[in-house]
């Protein structure tokens, strides 16, 4: 019956509602049995009479044990939904989206109906929404609207162990609410073992402990250090591929760029090897990966093919695919530091901790025995890794948070409850950035400006530049340029075969020499002028989802706006007032040309570059203002746009 629908594909749609209903079924039935084989199915019972017993409980289970797609679904059935959502929290923005289509397929009803999720910048969720996937930055947004959180019934923080700063600051918060909302059950869950510390942190709940399956995992390490880790993963994947018996591969790699590279290459030589070698599938995921291809990496590898994963960090205990028999671990990742001092924050790659080099291993052995290929040596591991990775509220700017935290009410940061207190010197220094973008007063409260700057989740810096827009007649421009900069490096692309054209196309936005911002503000514009064409985003080299992003991002602030009660007012013409708006946000990124050619910042003296990406590379204008710091070969400023000396004061 399947064939005949796929055939006569436009019949499917027009008489056959029972057709589809019948194989909607079918396929939740499957699901429902697929339910019932994953470990944590034999404790749902003792787990639901546990969560009725207990306010507070903290929850250890190997990775894919099932806790994330069918705690909340448990709940959910023993009618936990009736008095208030379930919340269900997640450290990254696919793993929310993707657990959360998975749970609403097994449920058999349309994502964004009972279902949802909720990240940055997107909501799926709706009126019938009782099971809700979200990132954690976006539940601590909603105690700004609900500081009670009075349309939950359950707070699951999930991935507890990854303790992004997120996590950390709901901990605490979770932890106050749950004193006077006795009704509200708290489940804390985390994939490792140090169960204890959350335990002892959540005065003494109990730990209830999932057992998983585990097969044994064979770990082999490199004899010597290797030069280059990409190189050595390609290497390693073809040995597997073409050597060892079927299972799929997953690669653990530090990010977009080093995944796009690593399937390029492998695609270029697969070409070569002729049809006696089986197909290898190469799938991607990592979080700007689009929605529709993020799927593709839990379809079920063909017979007589391979595939191989190549992940980011979400593949090491957010997301578990199955079929997975063989890991390649170069032993990084990107980890986000900050320097309170100079008050640097930086994305860099470093070697993983021990905890996580181990999970990563573990995730070869979930259906059978596996292998774990470390590209490094057991000396690396031994005496190099550490035992953890630092939590995140340890390394980064806290201005967000504080910012967050003030507008909550809560003005004794010191004494706030952390599980792992952050450096007093970075709380300073954030007070301080605060206090510098007229967010906080010198008594260190808040005013209207940081009540204003609390509704935008954005960088502090960015929302000070959009109230400031006001001051300036410019918010339509300012908005743009916002969201242009929240999409990240992702708007011009180069195709090898035709960079010329691509880089004359990018330089028609520079003309005049406006510098980035304005650069990015003409391409929203030009953008715009066409109607959002796509033809006009191929002609100009420039990525077309990427700019539906950034619209829905404008969007989203143009509504933030009228909350602020900003009016949208464009004065495109006045590129000062627009620089000064930018300013307002980002005086603290200011820097001044050196005899040598390269820049000194002003707040913390550092050497800095012009990124060659920039429309100024070549310019080297005496002041600019720069929106980040990138490390690669140098230190580099990256989107810059050309200040005179007093713009750049406060
Ligand atoms: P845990 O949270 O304990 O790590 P999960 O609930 O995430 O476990 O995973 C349980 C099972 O659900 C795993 O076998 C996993 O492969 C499957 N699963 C999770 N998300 C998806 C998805 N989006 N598509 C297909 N299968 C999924
Ligand atoms: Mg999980």
């Amino acid at each position: 019956f399947v064939k005949s629908s796929v055939i006569e594909g436009t019949q499917f749609e027009d008489d056959s509602d029972q057709e589809t209903i019948d194989a909607k079924d079918i396929l939740k039935r499957e699901l429902q049995d697929e339910r019932k084989t994953l470990p944590i199915y034999k404790f749902r019972d003792e787990l639901l009479k546990a969560v009725d017993e207990y306010q507070v409980i903290v929850i250890v289970g190997e990775t894919g044990s099932g806790k994330t797609t069918q705690i909340p679904q448990y709940l959910h059935e023993a009618g936990y939904t009736a008095r208030g959502k379930v919340a269900c929290t997640q450290p990254r923005r696919v793993a929310a989206m993707s657990v959360a289509a998975r749970v609403s397929q097994e449920m058999g009803v349309k994502l964004g109906h009972e279902v949802g999720y909720s990240i940055r910048f997107e909501d799926c969720t709706s009126e019938k929404t009782m099971i809700k996937y979200m990132t954690d930055g976006m539940l601590l947004r909603e105690f700004l609207g609900e500081p009670d959180l009075a349309g939950y019934s359950v707070v699951m923080v999930d991935e507890a162990h990854e303790r992004t700063l997120s996590t950390d600051i709901l901990f605490g918060l979770v932890k106050d609410i749950a004193r006077f909302r006795p009704d509200l059950k708290l489940l804390i869950s985390s994939a490792t073992l140090d169960a204890e510390k959350f335990s002892d942190y959540f005065d003494s709940a109990p730990i209830f402990k999932i057992p998983g399956r585990r097969y044994p995992v064979e770990v082999h390490y490199t004899k010597a250090p290797e030069a280059d880790y990409i190189d050595a993963a390609i290497v390693t994947i073809l040995q597997i591929h073409v050597t060892q018996p079927p299972g799929d591969i997953l690669v653990f790699l530090t990010g977009q760029e080093e995944i796009e590279t690593v399937d390029e290459i492998l695609k270029h030589k697969t070409r070569g090897l002729g049809t006696k070698i089986p197909e290898l599938n190469i799938c991607p995921i990592y979080a700007n990966l689009p929605t529709e291809l993020q799927a593709k990496i839990f379809e079920i590898t063909p017979e007589g093919s391979r595939k191989v994963v190549l992940a980011t960090n979400i593949a090491e205990t957010s997301l578990t695919i199955d079929g997975i028999k063989y890991v390649i671990d170069p032993g990084f990742c990107k980890i986000k530091s900050y320097n309170p001092r100079t008050g640097m924050e930086s994305l860099l790659i470093n070697p993983i901790s021990k905890a996580s080099a181990n999970q990563r291993a573990g995730r070869s052995g979930r259906t059978g025995p596996g292998k774990c290929f470390r590209l490094y040596t057991s000396y690396n591991y031994m005496h190099d890794l550490e035992d953890n990775t630092v939590p995140e509220i340890q390394r980064t700017n806290l201005a967000n948070v504080v910012l967050t935290l003030k507008s909550l009410g809560i003005h004794d940061l010191v004494n706030f409850d952390f599980m792992d207190p952050p450096p007093s010197e970075a709380l300073l220094k954030a007070l301080e950035q605060l206090f510098a973008l007229s967010a906080l007063n010198s008594r260190g409260e808040l005013t209207k400006t940081g009540r204003r700057m609390a509704e935008f989740p954005l960088d502090p810096m960015l929302s000070k530049m959009i109230v400031a827009s006001e001051k300036y007649k410019c918010s339509d421009e300012v908005m743009s340029i916002a969201s242009m900069l929240s999409i990240g490096n992702s708007i011009f692309y180069r195709p090898k075969d035709k960079q010329v054209h691509a880089d004359n196309a990018r330089l028609n936005f520079h003309t005049g020499n406006v510098g980035d911002h304005i650069a990015l503000l003409n391409v929203y514009n030009s953008w715009r002028e066409t109607d959002f064409s796509t033809q006009w985003c191929y002609e100009n080299y420039i990525q077309v989802r990427s700019m539906k992003r950034a619209r829905d991002i404008r969007d989203q602030l143009e509504g933030l706006m009228e909350r602020v009660e900003i009016e949208v007012c464009s004065n495109a013409s006045d590129l000062d007032a627009i620089k000064k708006a930018i300013t307002s946000g980002f005086f603290h990124h200011s820097a001044r040309l050196q005899k040598n050619g390269s820049y000194r910042t002003v707040k913390n003296p550092q050497t800095v570059f012009i990124h060659p990406s920039s429309g100024l590379a070549q310019l080297l204008p005496r002041w600019v203002i720069y929106h980040e710091l990138v490390l690669t070969t140098k230190e580099y400023m990256r989107q810059v746009c050309t200040v005179s000396p007093e713009l750049s004061k406060p």
